[in-house]
């Protein structure tokens, strides 16, 4: 035994020699009822006596530091006759190996997966969703070094969805480019159903994970018309396949995008809501849309990653405000959504931009830097210290096709603008780029300079003259008065409770002093009704109410005055009576 050891060793020695570097993930999911996963590192031909091994402390699209260590424990090394090499945690999500002995070892460690959202892993004992940056460790160093994945899985898990490349000839193996590639790959193994279908010619496969009321057949007719309608904006595709993994849920959405896949969530008896499925396109295109928008047209920090801390950048409203302009001229485009419908929708964006008080205190600039701190950490106070850079960020997209449109004569558009920033940037220079660049780009497509409309709609919180533009489009833009009395109060219905979850700054209820949290109990000696708004119509503005709230142990008194509405409605509607020229502007359009 001692013998055939050490002849192995001296082959494994002299092979490992002449080898390249490698590096290989081994995953483990043969306890799925447990919900952890074993990973396996091997790594071949390291020359350093010191090699540092991270987990990512966030993942890409998603911008909330999350602490993925937390779920990691028992890290081992050894070398490849299993002796053991000392490795010790320094800090939060590093791990030290030291080894003076071997060129070539592995590392093991277990992965406890039992949080089921798009940009987690989750194990349960039907399937796996493998998310990278929950789950692989990164080898600090090696991050360039291309490498493989090999699934160990229950032999009843038929299944195996990923946007990484198969190996041949070697069952459930995959290969990635580096790290990068690697962390944006998710794996979904287990028992599913499938649907696929083509666009440009490339398959593009969808996993329906869990149980739903999902009409196959429709859904494939739907999102390949979302897919196309997508595909033929930035007119371009490099990916050799695309999956789409949707996680039914028993409630609750959202999207996460990769580079050749996305993760989506879906709650599972919503196919029979017309308004709800279609709120599910919507959420696909947008998706499906990020494809090109922010995994390959993007801002220079987000790509190549720092994945050990926050990186900030001006331009997530170009990645999720121009997206979510997109999502909507996507359902438009496809057919989904009626002219009237998507003016409706974009004059709503403008609503909540115009009427969200943290517009005037944060820009889209500062919201997309403080994302980290602000959006994915929304409190009762935000309405009043933060605007979405999501709503914004996509009436800033409108403004600016608008405003490229008309600059060029109507001859280019802001999918012309995303075509030569994919070209320029991502094919040619193989980069992102800064904020400068950007506009440098934008006002170079318009033909006239765009810094004023950047400096207000971007750097600034002043309101853009929204009028003037859409007149040029054939479109009446107009704001109406809000009749209802005006207190400033949000408030949220539970359990029979009325319970304020906000105060607009600036209003009755703000200076009067209630605050989140109170309980309203009664407003002029009447307990309120699950409709606040209903409940409070029968008043008229200047209207005295003596208001009771139950704060903690206390029982507090307010008299407050209805004051007007400050926050009138924002309206888009086609003009009949515009210029042939406006006319023709609206046509190319919409
Ligand atoms: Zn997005």
């Amino acid at each position: 035994m001692k013998n055939a050891r050490f002849i192995w060793l001296m082959v494994f020695l002299w092979t490992t020699d002449v080898m390249a570097q490698q590096i290989t993930y081994k995953v483990s999911l043969r306890e799925p009822q447990t919900r952890y996963a074993t990973v396996t590192i091997e790594i071949i031909n390291y020359k350093k006596e010191e090699l540092r091994l991270r987990m990512p402390v966030w993942t890409p699209g998603s911008y909330m530091v999350r602490e993925f260590s937390r779920n990691v424990e028992s890290v081992v090394a050894s070398d490849f006759v299993g002796v053991e090499l000392p490795v010790e945690k320094i800090d939060k999500n590093t791990w030290v190996l030291r080894n003076q002995k071997t060129q070539s070892f592995t590392l093991v460690y277990r992965v406890y997966a039992n949080e089921m959202s798009v940009r987690t892993t989750f194990i349960n004992d039907e399937t796996a969703f493998l998310a990278g940056s929950s789950l692989f460790l990164l080898p600090v160093g090696l991050e360039h070094l291309p490498g493989k994945v090999v699934l160990d899985k229950p032999t009843h898990w038929t299944k195996i969805a990923t946007g990484l490349k198969g190996i041949e000839d070697e069952p459930h193996t995959y290969s990635f480019a580096h790290y990068d590639e690697l962390i944006d790959c998710p794996i979904q193994v287990g028992q599913f159903d499938t649907i696929s279908f083509s666009v440009k010619g490339i398959p593009h496969y969808v996993a329906l994970v869990g149980h739903s009321n999902v009409v196959k057949d429709k859904l494939k007719t739907d999102l390949q018309k979302i897919c196309e309608t997508t595909a033929a904006i930035v007119d371009r595709v490099d990916f050799s396949h695309y999956w789409f993994f949707v996680h039914h849920t028993d409630k609750g959405g959202g999207g996460l995008e990769h580079m050749n896949s996305t993760a989506v969530g879906m709650p599972r008896w919503n196919y029979s809501n017309e308004e709800q499925y279609l709120g599910f396109l919507r959420l696909c295109a947008h998706e499906y849309f990020h494809t090109w928008n922010v995994k390959r047209i993007r801002p220079l920090e987000l790509g190549p990653f720092d994945y050990h801390k926050e990186v900030y950048t001006d331009l997530l409203w170009v990645a999720e405000g121009i997206t979510t302009y997109y999502d909507k001229l996507i359902m438009y485009r496809a057919g989904y959504m009626t002219r009237e419908k998507l003016l409706q929708s974009l004059a709503g964006s403008i609503s909540y931009t115009e009427n969200t008080p943290g517009g005037k205190v944060q820009t889209l600039a500062m919201a997309s830097r403080d994302a980290w701190i602000k959006f994915y950490r929304p409190d009762e106070n935000s309405i009043n210290s933060s605007i979405s850079y999501y709503t914004k960020g996509a009436v800033a997209a409108l403004m600016l096709d608008l405003e490229i449109r008309r600059g060029s004569k109507n001859k280019f558009t802001l999918d012309d603008l995303l075509t030569r920033l994919y070209d320029e940037f991502y094919v040619k220079k193989n980069r992102g780029f800064s904020a400068k660049e950007f506009m440098e780009a934008a006002s170079k497509l318009a033909g006239v300079s765009l810094d004023g409309f950047f400096n207000t709609m971007i750097y600034s919180t002043k309101s853009p003259h929204y009028d003037r533009l859409f007149q040029q489009f054939g479109i009446v833009y107009e704001t109406k008065e809000n009749p209802s009395p005006f207190l400033g109060l949000q408030v949220k219905y539970d359990q029979g409770k009325t319970l304020v979850t906000g105060v607009l700054r600036n209003s009755p209820a703000f200076w009067g002093g209630l605050t989140a949290g109170d309980e309203v109990i009664s407003v002029n000696g009447v307990k309120p009704s699950d409709d606040f708004t209903a409940f409070l119509s029968s008043y008229v503005i200047d209207d005295q109410l003596k208001i009771h709230v139950l704060r903690g142990d206390s029982i507090k008194t307010f008299d407050l005055k209805l004051i007007k509405n400050p926050y009138p409605t924002h309206h888009l509607k086609v003009d009949e009576t515009a210029s042939p020229v406006a006319k023709s502007y609206l046509e190319k359009w919409l």
